[in-house]
């Protein structure tokens, strides 16, 4: 356990690393600081790459308190699949997670916390993949689970997976805001773990980052989609912690895309503005996150890696997703996202775009 201790992204406020709540006094979001001129000291590739390759290699980043309460499936260890049409394009195929997209390397940190802190129910709001994902950890935690839905979302793939491990669904009219605000509220009863795009789970998104620097040298840009804006604040984060280590000195760019539809996070970063909250209108119903929990770090994750923000209509991300397919690899639109942001400006440089959620998820 190497947490020093929890910041305020927004205004800085420290606090101790025993603190369980989740936001700052002043509504911002946390941040996890390490001790990392001890892990410079200690850490080597050559250490971790004893180590299977999966999420749990790069254990000394990620904030668990209990050894024996981590609730693993084996996570992470996806690998770079060349494209078969662009050159110097790889894929990271997070479809091939247990439950069939990257949201299970944020569920095996949070329901290994909730397991630490001895929760009696795991309480999540998602749009579907956070929520089968979460469904699935719980299970094997033996933790009764309830996912809360925005009703607009139609996503019965999902829905039958949450399902499969017993989780309680409930619908809430309204958006993803809405749904997340409902189970705040379920939240409030005594022994319940919320889990979301909190702090713990961006913590453990960060193994794609840790993973693909481990996997790939002198990457030049990383394709990212953006919901919440937590899975590419993880990325930067593991990147920057990485090379504060010491052990990688080149990051790449990231490239956050968004679809035009909801483009809360692109907007604000072209404009130099506040992030504006919208309702969500794109088929990516997986990144229709209206109101982005970590908008703010995803903006400064392209400003310090130097990246950009791309904004892809709606049916270029089902031209990407057919792209896709043409290559025999089977993601839902959201899942296209990326790559539909690669081919709008094909730079110049090694290049991975993430392929974020299985096709089986989105049958048409
Ligand atoms: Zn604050």
């Amino acid at each position: 356990m190497h947490v020093k201790s929890l910041q305020c992204y927004h205004c800085g406020k420290k606090y101790p690393r025993s603190h369980l709540v989740y936001h700052c006094s002043c509504g911002g979001s946390f941040e996890i600081i390490y001790d990392y001129s001890h892990l410079k000291k200690h850490l080597t590739w050559r250490e971790l790459r004893k180590r299977s390759f999966n999420h749990w290699r790069y254990k000394e980043f990620y904030p668990f308190l209990k050894e024996d309460k981590i609730v693993t499936l084996k996570e992470g260890a996806t690998p770079l699949v060349e494209s078969a049409l662009e050159k110097d394009l790889w894929f990271k195929n997070e479809t091939l997670n247990p439950t069939g997209s990257f949201k299970d390397r944020g569920s095996t940190i949070e329901i290994s916390q909730a397991l630490s802190q001895k929760a009696k129910r795991v309480i999540c709001a998602s749009t579907g993949n956070m929520g089968a994902s979460v469904a699935a950890y719980s299970a094997r935690a033996k933790l009764p689970c309830t996912i809360v839905m925005p009703r607009v979302v139609h996503a019965p793939e999902k829905i039958a997976q949450m399902k499969h491990f017993k989780a309680k669904i409930i619908t809430v009219p309204g958006d993803y805001a809405a749904a997340e605000k409902h189970a705040y509220m379920l939240y409030q009863k005594k022994g319940s773990y919320l889990v979301g795009d909190y702090c713990y789970r961006g913590e453990g998104e960060k193994s794609i980052g840790f993973e693909i620097l481990d996997q790939m040298k002198n990457v030049d840009f990383v394709f990212c989609p953006i919901g919440n804006g937590t899975l590419i604040s993880g990325l930067w984060k593991a990147m920057k912690e990485l090379k504060k280590v010491g052990l990688v000195k080149k990051l790449p760019q990231l490239m956050g895309v968004q679809a035009l539809g909801c483009n809360t996070v692109v907007k604000a970063w072209k404009e130099g503005k506040k992030i504006k909250k919208v309702i969500p209108k794109t088929l990516a119903s997986a990144i229709a996150c209206g109101n982005p929990l970590d908008g703010e770090k995803a903006v400064h994750a392209f400003f310090e890696s130097q990246g950009k923000g791309i904004l892809v209509s709606d049916k270029e991300i089902l031209s990407a997703q057919h792209r896709m397919q043409q290559q025999g690899l089977d993601v839902e639109p959201s899942g296209a996202v990326a790559y539909a942001g690669y081919l709008k400006i094909k730079p110049k440089g090694k290049c991975i775009a993430l392929a974020t959620g299985h096709g089986l998820k989105c049958i048409k």
